[in-house]
C-alpha cells in the first residue's frame, strides 16, 4: 500500500473496492453509502492508521485531528452534538480487519454517553431506554477496553437480578440504575478508574483498544492458522448510533438475502424487539423469524426485503446483513457476502446461474471440491441446537457417535470389544496414535487445523473436531467441562460432527450421504430429487463440459469398477493386480513359492484372474481398463517369518524335533525377506525372478478380452509396468508382454490392440523419459511412490511420526502424500510430461496416485496437461469437479 494513503475516510468516500485499506465492514459500509441504503453516517480509520500505531506504539498524530474534523461533520449530519445535555451523539466503534477474524475487539456500542448527557437520552427514547445504553456501555468498555473479565460483571449483577440471572427484557429501571452503580464499581476496583465522563476520552481510548487488539494472543493464534499475514492491521469504523431498544417498535436483527443452511432462495434472518446489537445471536432471549418482523413492523419488513434484493444483485452473491429498526424505522448497519454450508453452496450457485445472476462458469467456481467431499459423508440427520455441548474447528469430515473416552488406552479397549468411541483429549501427541485409529472420533479442546490430532484424524479418515476453546479436560478425572458448565463423564454419548465442528450430547442418528446415494444409483429420478442434488448433478454437468482432464477410477474388482462408471468414470486407471492374490487367494502364492507346486498354482491364479479382468472390462466395456502388472514386494504374499519361526518352535518342544517341511518353508521365507522392501525386489523387478507369476496376468487379459470381443462387446484392455527405472528394464518388460501375449492368442485372430505403458515413480523415470518414451504407449503417474522417493520419506511410516512433527510445528505447510508438492515432486511431472512428449507426441499421460483424487492438486495435473487424473470411486465426482474449475 502506499504510504500516503489516507488514516481516514467518511463512508461516502470508499468503496467495497478498498478492503484492504478500509477492512471487509468498512469498504462494505461505504459501499452501501453509495447505494443509497439506509446506513447511518460515520468513517472508517483506515488500516495504515492501525499499521502505523503498532509500529511506532502510538496513535499517529495526525490521527486527532482527522478524527475531530470527521466528528464535526458527523455532527452538522446528525444534527447532535457528542456529550450534549440536550440530545447526545453516540457512536459504536467497531474493529474490521480485511478478513474476518474471531479474537480481535468487539464492538463498543453508546459510546460518548457520560451523566451529563445521559438526560438527552431520556428525552430522546425514555428512562428505560437511556439506562439500558449506559448499563451497555459501561459494560463493554469494560470488558472490551479495559480488558475486565466477564466473570466480574456477572458476580456484580448477581447483586441486583439474582444468581439465575434474568431476562434482561425484564429489568426495569431500577434494575439498570443499578447494574450502572455496581459495574461503575467494577471498572473503579478493578482499574482504579470509573468511565471517562468526557465523551472524546472513551471515544479515542475506544479506538486504540481495537489497534491493540490486532496483537491479542487469541488473534495472533488464528492469523497463524489460516495464513493470514500478521501485518495486515485492522480499521476501526465509528458509526452514529441507532438504537433498537427505545421499545416495542424497535428491535434489531441479522439475516441472508437466502437461507445459508440448504441455499432456499427465501430471505432468512431472526429479529429480536427492544434490543440491541448482539442481543438477537447471542441466546439470551426468543427471537421471531424474519416472517414475523411483516406483522410487527410491515413497512421496515417490506423496506428490507428490497434491500435485499439490491444487494444481492449488487453483490451478484448470498449477502448477509445487520438491521436494527428504531421506532419502526430501518437501519442497514452491515453487510457481507455470506458463509454458507456446503450444501447451500452447491444450491446457491446452480440457482443463482440459473436465474442469470451469475454465469454458469462463475457457479462452477463458487463451489469446490471440498465441499462436494463434504456432501459426499455420512451426516446427522438432523443436529439438535438444544443438544450443541461444544464448538471447535471442523477438523476432519464426517459424523460419528460413540462413548465419551478420555485416555488412548481405553479408547483401544473399548474398541477391541465392538464399542464406538469418541476420544476427547486436552490436545493429542504421538503416543495417542493408536487411541485415535480406534476412535470413531477425537475431539481436542486446544490446536487447529493443523495440529496433530487433526492431521492424524484426516489421514486415518476419522471425524475430527479440534480447538473446543470452552473445552477443559480432566483426563486423570476421565471428565471434561464446558464453560456453560456442562460436564461430559467417561461413557457418555457424544455425537461429534466434523464437517461443522460442533459437539453435541447424545447419540444422534446418522444418515448416509443424499448426493452420494443418488450419484450412485442407476436411476436419477429427476423430479422428487433434492435441491442439492439437483445443484450437484447440474454443476457436475457443467464441470464435465468444461473439463480437459478425463476422470478416470482406481478399482480393482468388478463391483468398484460399476460403482465408479456410475460416479461418472470414464475408465479405469489403475488395477492393481496383486489384489487378485490377496484374501485367501494368497495361498496360491505361498504354493507357488514355498511348496515348489508352480504349475497348478500358476494355473488357479490364472483362472480367477481371468473372472476379475472379464468382470472389470465388461463394466467398463467400451473405456479403457488399465492393469498394473505385479507390483509389491513379495513378503506381503508370503506368511510373516515370526509366527513361522514361533510354529516351527512349538512343534520342536513338542515333537522333539523339528519338522523338516516347516523349517524348510522357514528358510525360504528368510530367504525373501528385504530390510526396504519398498527399495527392494517390487515391480517391473519381479520379472527378472518370477516371469511368470506376471505372465499369468498378461496371459488372463488377453483371454478376457478376447472372449468379450467374440461376445461383441468393446474391452479395451492396457498394461501398464510399474516402477521402471531405465530404459532397459522397460523394453525387457514390453518384449516379454507382447510375447505372452502373441504366445497366449497361438494362432487365433485378434484384432484386438493392448496398448504397454509405464510408470513414472521413479525420479530416475522422470528424467528419462524421452528414452522410456521409445518404449511406451503411454506415462502414468504414480505419485504415491513418486513422493516417496523423491522426498527419500516412508508413505508407510512417516504419517504418525516426523511427518506429523512437521505438520503441526509448520516445517511442511502440507503433508505431500496429500497434496502435491508442486515444487519438488510437480517439477520432476513437468520434466518427464516434457521429455515424454518431445520423444514422441501421441504419448498418454495421466497420474494414477492419491494425488489424483485431492481437489488441490487437480489444478496442476490440468496445468501440465495431462491427459486424465485416475483415483479412487468416491472421488471420481470430486475429480470431476476440480477438473471442470481448473479449465474455467
Ligand atoms: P461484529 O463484527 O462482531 O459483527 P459489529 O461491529 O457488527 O460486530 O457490531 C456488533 C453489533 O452491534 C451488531 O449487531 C451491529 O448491528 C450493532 N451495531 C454496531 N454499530 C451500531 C450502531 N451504530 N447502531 C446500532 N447498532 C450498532
Ligand atoms: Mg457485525
Ligand atoms: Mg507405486
Amino acid at each position: 500500500m502506499a504510504h500516503d494513503a489516507p488514516l481516514l475516510m467518511s463512508f461516502a468516500e470508499g468503496d467495497r473496492s478498498m478492503a484492504g485499506l478500509l477492512g471487509g465492514k468498512g469498504a462494505n459500509l461505504a459501499e452501501m453509502t453509495r447505494m443509497g441504503l439506509p446506513v447511518p453516517a460515520g468513517f472508517t480509520i483506515t488500516t495504515e492508521a492501525c499499521r502505523d500505531y503498532l509500529s511506532h506504539g502510538r496513535i499517529p498524530t495526525a490521527l486527532p485531528d482527522l478524527v475531530t474534523g470527521a466528528l464535526t461533520r458527523l455532527e452538522r449530519e446528525s444534527g447532535r452534538r457528542l456529550g450534549d445535555a440536550a440530545d447526545p451523539l453516540l457512536v459504536s466503534v467497531r474493529s474490521g480487519a480485511r478478513f474476518s477474524m474471531p479474537g480481535m475487539m468487539e464492538t463498543v456500542l453508546d459510546v460518548g454517553l457520560t451523566d451529563a448527557s445521559l438526560p438527552g437520552l431520556v428525552a430522546r427514547g425514555g428512562e428505560r431506554f437511556a439506562w439500558d445504553c449506559y448499563r451497555r456501555l459501561v459494560l463493554m468498555y469494560g470488558r472490551t477496553v479495559l480488558g475486565i473479565d466477564p466473570a466480574s460483571f456477572e458476580k456484580a449483577a448477581e447483586a441486583v437480578t439474582g444468581p439465575a440471572g434474568r431476562d434482561e427484557s425484564l429489568l426495569d429501571v431500577a434494575d439498570l440504575k443499578a447494574l450502572v452503580t455496581e459495574f461503575r464499581q467494577v471498572l473503579r476496583e478493578r482499574t482504579g478508574d470509573d468511565l471517562p465522563q468526557d465523551p472524546r476520552e472513551q471515544l479515542d481510548r475506544s479506538i486504540e483498544a481495537v489497534f491493540a487488539s490486532w496483537n491479542s494472543p487469541r488473534a495472533n493464534v488464528y492469523r497463524a492458522h489460516e495464513g493470514i499475514a500478521a501485518d495486515l492491521g485492522t480499521a476501526v469504523n465509528v458509526m452514529e448510533m441507532v438504537y433498537g431498544n427505545t421499545g416495542p417498535r424497535s428491535g434489531s436483527g441479522v439475516c441472508f438475502t437466502r437461507d445459508p443452511a440448504t441455499g432456499e432462495a427465501r430471505p432468512y434472518g431472526d429479529y429480536l424487539r427492544n434490543a440491541q446489537g448482539e442481543d438477537v445471536v447471542n441466546g439470551s432471549r426468543a427471537t421471531v423469524s424474519l416472517a414475523d418482523l411483516s406483522d410487527l413492523e410491515p413497512t421496515a419488513y417490506a423496506e428490507l426485503l428490497g434491500h435485499l434484493d439490491t444487494l444481492e444483485h449488487h453483490y451478484r452473491d448470498l449477502c448477509d446483513v445487520e438491521f436494527t429498526v428504531e421506532n419502526g424505522r430501518l437501519w442497514v448497519l452491515q453487510t457481507r457476502v455470506g458463509k454458507r454450508s456446503p450444501a447451500a453452496a452447491f444450491v446457491l450457485a446452480h440457482e443463482m446461474a440459473e436465474e442469470g445472476l451469475i454465469s454458469r462458469d462463475e457457479a462452477l467456481l463458487r463451489v469446490n471440491g471440498l465441499q462436494l467431499e463434504s456432501l459426499m459423508h455420512p451426516q446427522f440427520a438432523q443436529t439438535s441446537e438444544s443438544r450443541l455441548l461444544a464448538e471447535g474447528l471442523p477438523a476432519s469430515p464426517g459424523a460419528a457417535v460413540g462413548e465419551a473416552v478420555f485416555e488412548p488406552a481405553d479408547a483401544v479397549r473399548l474398541a477391541a470389544a465392538g464399542t464406538a468411541v469418541v476420544l476427547v483429549r486436552t490436545e493429542t501427541s504421538a503416543e495417542d496414535v493408536d487411541g485415535i485409529l480406534a476412535s470413531a472420533a477425537v475431539v481436542t479442546a486446544r490446536g487447529g487445523l493443523a495440529s496433530h490430532a487433526a492431521v492424524v484424524a484426516r489421514g486415518f479418515g476419522r471425524t475430527c473436531v479440534t480447538g473446543v476453546m470452552s473445552l477443559t479436560v480432566d483426563s486423570a478425572a476421565r471428565t471434561a467441562r464446558t464453560s456453560d458448565g456442562a460436564t461430559i463423564q467417561e461413557g457418555d454419548l457424544l455425537s461429534v460432527d466434523g464437517t461443522s465442528g460442533k459437539v453435541f450430547a447424545g447419540a444422534l442418528a446418522v444418515r448416509p450421504s443424499e448426493v452420494a446415494g443418488a450419484l450412485e444409483s442407476d436411476d436419477p429420478a429427476e423430479d422428487t430429487e433434492q435441491p442439492v442434488v439437483r445443484a450437484v448433478r447440474s454443476l457436475l454437468g457443467h464441470a464435465d463440459a468444461r473439463r480437459r482432464l478425463a476422470v478416470l477410477a482406481n478399482a480393482d474388482v468388478p463391483a468398484d469398477a460399476l460403482r465408479a462408471r456410475r460416479l461418472g468414470a470414464q475408465g479405469i486407471g489403475l488395477c492393481r493386480t496383486e489384489h487378485t492374490l490377496l484374501g485367501e487367494r494368497r495361498v496360491l502364492v505361498e504354493r507357488f513359492v514355498l511348496d515348489d507346486d508352480r504349475v497348478s498354482a500358476l494355473a488357479e491364479m490364472e483362472r480367477l484372474a481371468t473372472e476379475d479382468f472379464t468382470g472389470l472390462l465388461r463394466a467398463m466395456d467400451s473405456l479403457p481398463v488399465v492393469i498394473r502388472l505385479l507390483d509389491p514386494p513379495l513378503h506381503e504374499f508370503l506368511p510373516g517369518v515370526e509366527a513361522l519361526a514361533t510354529e516351527v518352535a512349538r512343534v520342536e518342544a513338542l515333537d522333539g524335533e523339528a519338522d523338516s517341511s516347516l523349517t524348510r518353508r522357514l528358510r525360504v521365507v528368510r530367504s525373501w525377506q528385504q530390510v526396504n522392501p519398498m527399495l527392494g525386489l517390487r515391480g517391473v523387478r519381479l520379472l527378472a525372478v518370477f516371469p511368470e507369476l506376471v505372465d499369468v496376468h498378461v496371459r488372463a487379459l488377453v483371454n478376457a478380452a478376447d472372449a468379450l470381443v467374440r461376445e461383441g462387446l468393446h474391452p479395451r484392455p492396457e498394461i501398464m509396468v510399474p516402477l521402471v527405472a531405465d530404459a532397459a528394464e522397460l523394453r525387457a518388460a514390453r518384449t516379454r508382454v507382447e510375447q505372452c501375449i502373441a504366445r497366449t492368442r497361438g494362432t487365433r485372430a485378434s484384432s484386438l490392440h493392448i496398448p504397454v505403458g509405464v510408470m513414472i515413480e521413479l525420479p530416475r523415470a522422470a528424467l528419462t523419459a524421452a528414452a522410456l518414451a521409445e518404449h511406451a504407449d503411454f506415462f502414468s503417474f504414480g505419485t504415491n511412490d513418486l513422493t516417496q522417493t523423491t522426498w527419500g520419506v516412508s508413505r508407510d511410516d512417516g504419517q504418525t511420526g516426523f511427518l506429523t512433527a512437521y505438520l503441526t510445528s509448520g516445517v511442511l505447510a502440507h503433508d505431500p502424500f496429500v497434496r502435491l508438492d508442486e515444487t519438488g515432486v510437480g517439477e520432476l511431472v513437468e520434466v518427464a510430461v516434457g521429455r515424454g512428449r518431445s520423444a514422441r507426441p501421441d504419448l498418454g499421460l495421466g497420474v494414477c496416485g492419491e494425488h489424483a483424487g485431492d481437489p488441490s492438486s487437480i489444478s496442476f495435473f490440468d496445468r501440465v496437461g495431462l491427459d486424465y487424473v485416475s483415483c479412487s470411486a468416491p472421488r471420481v465426482p470430486i475429480a470431476r469437479l476440480e477438473a471442470g474449475r481448473a479449465a474455467v
